[in-house]
């Protein structure tokens, strides 16, 4: 399997550090909104590639973040009138159901800044320590020129950088001394969340966050990190520089970038007002298609989003469950159950489209010709399976067609009885632990239905639940 890195800018074999196992960190969202189609990007293509290294037979250990603690988060509580830990609480929640409702499974382990002062105090403290970072009036700053390796990822012209110095310097870190250096820890102002410090009260930088939570649940180094184009300067840089001089380790073996979703072709982004929230998208069509839509260009591609080509989404998706109706419906009509010579023969070309779809995803994760791949297999499908045919080969065609699909994270077949069935059973449990006075077993099982796009009512007729 090929990936692109950003760092040496061409593709190479992926070999783990752990033969069979996967470590990877996927930067996540500062959560002061609903998350926003652009965001929404990096969580289907990098939920993708952890379900293909699944299907490769890996275990992946997946790591992201949620920024809970920044100047965006305190400006909207602000303007609430309510706590940053209140804005931020609630936009996680809303995250995660956007998340689920975009069929993107919930990462190993999901760290907040705020819960993980104390490992950022304790990296700033080894920086400073071993000569990397220094303290002035309360500001901890990187010291970019101590570390000889700093610029690799961005392959930027660091001269060039100092030299249109003052545009890198935002107010109030005059007192850098260097303009590339960049914040590990900031003084409190009036009215801001703060945390002791040795270096008095304040709060850690953004790119910290990223490092210390990598190592404290993958390790200093990593097999994967990856994100959007927008975060290789100056966010992963920094990341590398922090980690690498912290822990004398390589950061990263692999860094993977995705380019941006963009409208009118210009990158959508909160600041610049051109942006639909997932949610809004949510209304008008199945986040299924949404997710089509992403995975029909290649993740290092910018991709353009518009009316006309979601249209496009939309029908190919239901082309596909289309194919996948009829299926079900000839495996209620057919005749015979077992497979004949002849179907047998025509196994291997199913083979051939798996290998296919196998020969896409390992070329750095192309997910355009792997569903091309499995359009020639619904193509397949629809002339090949007819009622003539048999139970088990046609159940073989469906169920390769589901396979793939789920490898992409695209669900072809409603399976709303069984999820109702299992959904009942789970409400059942949590109501039985609640009866027993476990509640956190019962907040865990609410906490899990939230994470598949469930949610639950209690009210006086007992408890309801409805899918978001
Ligand atoms: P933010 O909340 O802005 O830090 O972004 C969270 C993630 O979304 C990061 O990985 C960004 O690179 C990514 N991102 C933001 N806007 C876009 C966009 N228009 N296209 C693709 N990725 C984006
Ligand atoms: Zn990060």
């Amino acid at each position: 399997m090929r990936l692109y890195n950003t760092m040496s800018k061409v593709k190479e074999e992926f070999v783990p550090i752990e033969p069979g196992k996967v470590s990877m960190y996927v930067c996540g969202p500062t959560v002061y909104n609903y998350i926003h189609i652009g965001n929404a990007r990096p969580m289907i293509v990098f939920d993708t590639a952890r379900r293909y290294f699944e299907f490769r037979g890996y275990e992946v250990r997946y790591v992201s973040n949620f920024t809970d603690v920044d100047d965006k988060i305190i400006r909207e509580a602000n303007e609430e009138g309510c706590s940053a830990s209140e804005i931020a609480e609630r936009y996680i929640a809303e995250c995660k159901k956007d998340m689920a409702a975009m069929n993107v499974r919930p990462a190993t382990v999901h760290p907040r800044a705020t819960q993980e002062i104390g490992g950022m105090i304790e990296m700033i403290r080894s920086l400073i320590d071993q000569g990397y970072a220094y303290e002035k009036n309360g500001t901890v700053y990187f010291s970019t020129r101590k570390d000889p390796d700093y610029g690799k990822l961005s392959h930027k012209n660091l001269d060039d950088l100092r030299g249109g110095s003052r545009s890198l310097l935002v107010s109030g870190e005059d007192e850098k001394e260097d303009p590339l250096d960049f914040v590990l820890w900031k003084p409190k102002k009036e009215g801001e969340p703060y945390w002791d410090s040795p270096w008095g009260q304040g709060r850690p930088g953004w790119h910290i966050e990223c490092s210390v939570m990598a190592r404290r649940y993958l390790g200093p180094t990593i097999d994967i990190h990856a994100g959007g184009e927008d975060l290789v300067f100056p966010h992963h840089e920094n990341e590398i520089a922090q980690s690498e001089c912290c822990n004398h380790a390589p950061f990263a073996h692999y860094w993977l970038h995705n380019a941006f979703l963009n409208i009118d072709n210009r990158k959508m982004s909160k600041s610049l007002g051109n942006f639909f929230t997932v949610r809004e998208i949510g209304e008008k069509y199945d986040l299924q298609v949404l997710r089509l839509f992403m995975l029909s260009a290649h993740y290092r591609s910018p991709l353009n989003f518009s009316a006309e080509l979601m249209e496009s989404a939309k029908t190919s998706l239901e082309r596909i469950r289309n194919a996948v109706d009829n299926l079900n419906y000839l495996l209620s009509a057919v005749a015979s159950d077992e497979m004949t010579e002849a179907e047998k023969n025509k196994m291997e070309q199913i083979n051939g489209f798996e290998q296919k779809f196998i020969e896409a995803m390992d070329d750095d994760l192309n997910t355009a010709d792997a569903l091309a791949a499995i359009f020639d297999l619904v193509r397949f499908a629809n002339a090949e399976a007819n009622t003539e045919s048999s139970r088990a080969f046609i159940g073989a065609v469906k169920a390769e067609i589901l396979k793939l699909g789920d490898v992409l994270g695209l669900i072809f077949e409603k399976k709303e009885d069984s999820l109702d069935a299992e959904v009942e059973k789970m409400i059942e449990e949590r109501q039985e632990a609640r009866k027993a006075k476990d509640y956190a077993k019962a907040d865990a099982i609410r906490q899990k239905l939230l994470d598949m796009g469930i949610e639950l009512k209690d009210t006086r007729e007992g408890v309801k639940w409805n899918r978001i």
